[in-house]
Formats: structure tokens, sequence, C-alpha cells
């Protein structure tokens, strides 16, 4: 029997470079990092390193410029041929099959993504920088990674996992929607969750727990039912939706929500060992309700005809899972939207299946449903200046007036309920409350027990009693896009006014200092101060310092104290300021 051949580290150490030049994370024309990197790198000493590159010299992969450095050699076919075998050879040598690009004829296996060609080659600082190896990642980019805006819809064992992932991918922006409070059995598959938690809302420790992993991200959460109180601006502003849900309601109003406004989700589902995940991008393949049988239809259906008792019984869904299956099947949602914020591409309208009891794995292509209800999207939005609390019916209706004319119809998303009508008794009970507001338990008539007739409505057409009352009052959530139509055309319309209080991601930042700011002396203060990014509070008022600095501008709208230690009235010792940013005035002031 032949005798394996073993290889010297120098001959490793080039074959590992020689990877990475056919990889093409070394492209011919390049400069090879400093000799000082190239150790840092392999952890080899500096005479193997140099042994290394010797050999690399002597085959006319790499050309030595004195004075200048190492650069990549014009690939030709012979120094190709012998790049290949070193290669192979390492592959024998570590007995991990690699698929490089220039093997076309490799018919199995994986195949890496393709390297983006402009990607410089960054040697980062691994002691330093927490997301220093992503940066080795052929097509990592960083920055389309900080800035992402990924909402994850629902705080239990998927949406823990997909949160922690998130979060130590350095998603910039994570916004995170439950509206359920934490009990102990939760913990058996909640990584972010601690037994102190019990009775704290989901949503909020997950927020918090995600800063803890890494502060460089900015977390938002949202105590609510993301099927009525979350509007619309809030989706329409993101880049990912993840479905970490555990109900078909759920998930058809994430489903709809993401096709109006034409974003991608990526929804999981899991049941003791097994698990799903899938990507839905409105118009290219089937969505979430294309994949409904007739009987879940049916289901909705029939639970949608009992207004009143179909929001209880969603809220029953309790699911038998193990904190394993979260993670395989989160895992899986995390890497799909990674992919969607590199506009990787991914397979919409397809379902994975994982059987983790005999580990199979299938993927299944849906088949879109022509007459698919959730099929629409929104055309142009328009931008009002205008808040849900401050607006009123009538407002909406002369603004719709005036684009579609006098036949325009308010279309709300939610069912309003008028009245609740007794049949027997003939009673009846002004209500004028979002559905998801009026319990079940409201349902029967307090004079005879009979089950009352439910009056509602979702269109206003202008000759309603009640058109004084605003929006936040019949149930329309801030920043939400509501529709208008007539005969002929729908116009859709954003309550922007509520932006800057609906989404900030600035949930747990940082104090603007560790120690509260101490005074030497008595100061009067506006109640807003100006300030540039990175400015530091000054006062113009002679021998008065402030000991801390405002490091960006996510503490807009924030307060901040003062604090005058000097002072010996009680009264005025503390005064609380609000922040604003003008990015046009130099300074900052405070006087
Ligand atoms: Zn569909
Ligand atoms: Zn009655």
């Amino acid at each position: 029997m032949a005798e394996i051949p073993r290889k010297s580290l120098p001959n490793i150490i080039a074959s590992q470079i020689v990877a990475q030049i056919l990889d093409g994370v070394y492209k011919s024309g390049y400069q090879l990092p400093a000799e000082r990197d190239l150790i840092k790198q392999f952890g080899v000493s500096r005479s193997t390193l140099r042994e290394a590159l010797k050999s690399l010299e002597d085959i006319n992969l790499i050309e030595s410029r004195h004075g200048v450095g190492r650069f990549i050699a014009e690939l030709n076919e012979k120094n190709l041929a012998q790049a290949n075998k070193m290669a192979s050879d390492a592959e024998s040598q570590f007995d991990t099959p690699r698929v490089r690009l220039t093997s076309e004829d490799s018919p199995e296996g994986p195949r890496r993504l393709p390297v983006t060609p402009e990607k410089p080659l960054i040697i980062p600082n691994l002691k330093k920088d927490r997301l220093g190896t992503f940066s080795l990642i052929s097509w990592w980019e960083r920055d389309k990674v900080a800035n992402a805006k990924v909402m994850v819809v629902g705080a239990g064992a998927l949406g823990n996992e997909v949160v922690k992932n998130l979060a130590l991918m350095g998603v910039g922006h994570i916004f995170i929607v439950d509206f359920d409070t934490i009990e102990l059995a939760n913990l058996s598959r909640s990584i972010l969750f601690r037994e102190s938690d019990s009775g704290r809302k989901k949503a909020e420790v997950a927020a918090a727990r995600a800063k803890e992993i890494n502060p460089n991200v900015h977390v938002q959460y949202f105590h609510g039912d993301i099927t009525t109180a979350l509007g619309l601006g809030v989706f329409r502003r993101m880049d990912v939706i993840i479905g970490c849900l555990d109900n078909r309601e759920a998930r058809l109003a994430v489903n709809r929500f993401s096709y109006w406004i034409n974003k991608p989700w990526v929804d999981g589902a899991i049941q003791e060992f097994f698990g799903l995940a899938r990507v839905f991008i409105p118009g290219e393949g089937a969505c979430f309700e294309c994949t409904l049988t007739e009987q879940a239809r049916r289901d909705l259906s029939i639970r949608y005809s009992c207004p009143l008792l179909a929001r209880e019984n969603i809220l029953l869904g309790k699911v038998p899972t193990t904190p394993t299956i979260a993670s395989i099947i989160a895992g899986i949602q995390s890497q799909e939207a990674l992919k969607l914020i590199h506009n990787k591409p991914v397979e919409p309208g397809k379902v994975l299946h994982f059987n983790g009891m005999t580990n199979e794995v299938h993927t299944t292509a849906y088949t879109p449903v022509e007459d698919c209800e959730s099929h629409w999207t929104y055309g142009d939005i328009t931008e009002l200046p205008l808040r849900v609390d401050t607006t009123t019916l009538d407002d909406m209706l002369q603004i719709a007036h005036r684009d579609l004319g006098p036949d325009a119809v308010i279309e709300l998303n939610q069912e309003l309920v008028l009245a609740l009508n007794c049949p027997q008794c003939g009673t009846h009970e002004d209500i004028l409350r979002p559905i998801s507001e009026v319990g079940f338990n409201r349902a029967h008539c307090s004079v005879c027990g009979l089950l009352r007739e439910v009056e509602m409505t979702h269109a206003i057409h202008g000759d309603e009693n009640f058109l004084s009352r605003t929006l936040a009052s019949i149930g329309v959530p801030p920043l939400h896009i509501l529709r208008a139509y007539n005969t002929e055309e729908y116009r859709f319309y954003e309550l922007n006014g509520d932006l800057q209080d609906t989404l900030h991601f600035n949930h747990f930042d940082r104090p603007l200092s560790e120690a509260p700011i101490k005074l030497t002396g008595h100061i009067k203060l506006k109640d807003r101060v100006v300030m540039k990014k990175h400015a530091k509070i000054t006062i113009h008022e002679p021998g008065i310092k402030i000991a801390g600095s405002i490091e960006d501008d996510k503490h807009q709208g924030q307060s901040i104290k003062i604090i005058d230690d000097s002072s010996k009235d009680d009264e005025q010792q503390e005064q609380t300021i609000k922040i604003m940013t003008d990015s046009s005035k130099k300074d900052t002031e405070l006087s």
C-alpha cells in the first residue's frame, strides 16, 4: 500500500495561498498582504512563510518586485496547472473537498457563492473588531449588513434564535414584535430570556438582550398584535421581514402586509423534530396564502364568520417544540435573510422541509394560485404630514375627495364594530371600537344572555355620524397607510407625522454619559439644545463646563438631565432638556 505523503508546513501554507488565488480571493495583479499580516493570518513563523512564498515564486504564481512587495502573477496554462495540482494535493492532505471556480467539470457538491470582484482584501483586526472574521467571507458586505432593517415577528423559540443570530452578525437595525409575556415554560427554548424575566414583555426583553449581545446594533421592540396594531409604514421601511410565528392567522397577516408594500418575508415553522423554512417575495412564485389547502381556507373563513370568537382562538396555539429544532430552522431563516440583504439569489415560493427524526431534507416548489387574494401591491404612496391621534375621519375624507372626487371611500384594514344588537330583546349598544378590542365576553346580551349580532364596517363613506373621531380612536395604528378608492382607482396615504415616534431603533441605547452631567454653577437652560453630530456640549457661560459629549444624533428627541450640584436651591437643582439635532448649526448651544 502506498504511503500517503506527508507535507511540510511551508507546502501546506503555499497550497492554502494557491487555493485563495484559485477561489478569486487574490486576483492577478493584486498585491499580497504584507509578510507580518500573512504571518498573523496563518499563524506561522517568518521563515516558514518565506519558504512557502518562495515555492510559489518558483512556479511563477507570484512575483516579487523589489522594494514594493509580492504580486499575483498573470495566470496562464502552465502555472494554473501547477497551482491546481498544489491545491488538490492539499485537499487530499486535509481530506476536505473544495469546489473551485475554475473547475467547470465538478458536477456534485456545494457551490461557492460567486466572489464579489470589487471587494478589496481587508485584513481585519480580530482583537478590536467583533465582526472582523465576517470580512473574510468573500461576498460579505459589511455596510449592507450594518444598514439593514429587519423585522422579527414573534419572539418565541424561533424568534429568540433569529434575534440572537441577527445581533451576532451585526444586522444594524432589528425591530422585534410580539404581544406575549414571558412565562417559565418559555425558558427551555429561549436563549434571550432568564428566570427573572418572568412576566415581562417578550419583545422588550428580546430587544434588550440583542443590544447586550452586540451594543453596535440598533433595536426597537413593539408589544402588540401584528395583525392589527402595527402601521404598514413600519413594514414599508424594512428590508426583510422574518416570521417566527405559531399560527396561520398571523402568517396570513404578515403575508398580506408584505405583499401590499412589496417586501420579502421569510417564514419558519417548527413542531417537535420537524421544521420548515421558506422565502416569499411578492410576484415571484407562490405566496403563503397560495400554500393553504382548501381545508385551511375553510377553517379561516369559519373563524372569520364568527368574528369575536375568531380572535380569541388565535391566541390558543401552543406547539410542542425543542430548542434544537428551533435553532436549526431559525438558522436557515437568518441565513435566507442575510442573502436577501446582500441581494443574493434565494428561491422564493419554495419550501425546505427538515425531518429531524430521519435527518431528511427536501425542497418543494409551491404552485402559485392565480386568483389568490393576497396578490395585490399598493401603487404610489402619498406621505401626509399627519398623525393618527390628531387626524379625524373627516380630515381623511377631505383629502380623498380632493384626489378621487365626491364618491371616495376610505377602506379600513380592520373591521370596526359599530354596535352590538340583541335579536331577542331588541337592545342596542353603540361600540365604535376596532374588532381587536372587543372581546368575545361582550358578545352576549346583558339582559337576556343571547348571543348578540355584531354590526360592523370596514369602509367609511362620509355619511357616518362619527366622522369627528380620530383615526387612532377607531383602531388605525400610527404610521399606517390608509387606502381610499372610487369606482376607478385606489389611492394610498401614509400618516407620516407618526414616523419619529413610531420607528426610531433607539431602544436601550446607552445613556449620553455614564454619570449625570454636573454643573459647577447656576445656569438657565432653554428647553432646546441644538447640536451637530459628534458635537460636545458647550455652554456660553463663563466658568461652567459639562462633563460629557453627544456621540451622534441617535438621541434625537430624548431628554437629558442636567444636575447643578453646587446649587443650594433644591428646586433648581435639576433641569431636563430635550435634544434636537440640527446639522446646519455648527456649535452646540446651551445657554
Ligand atoms: Zn398567493
Ligand atoms: Zn337580549
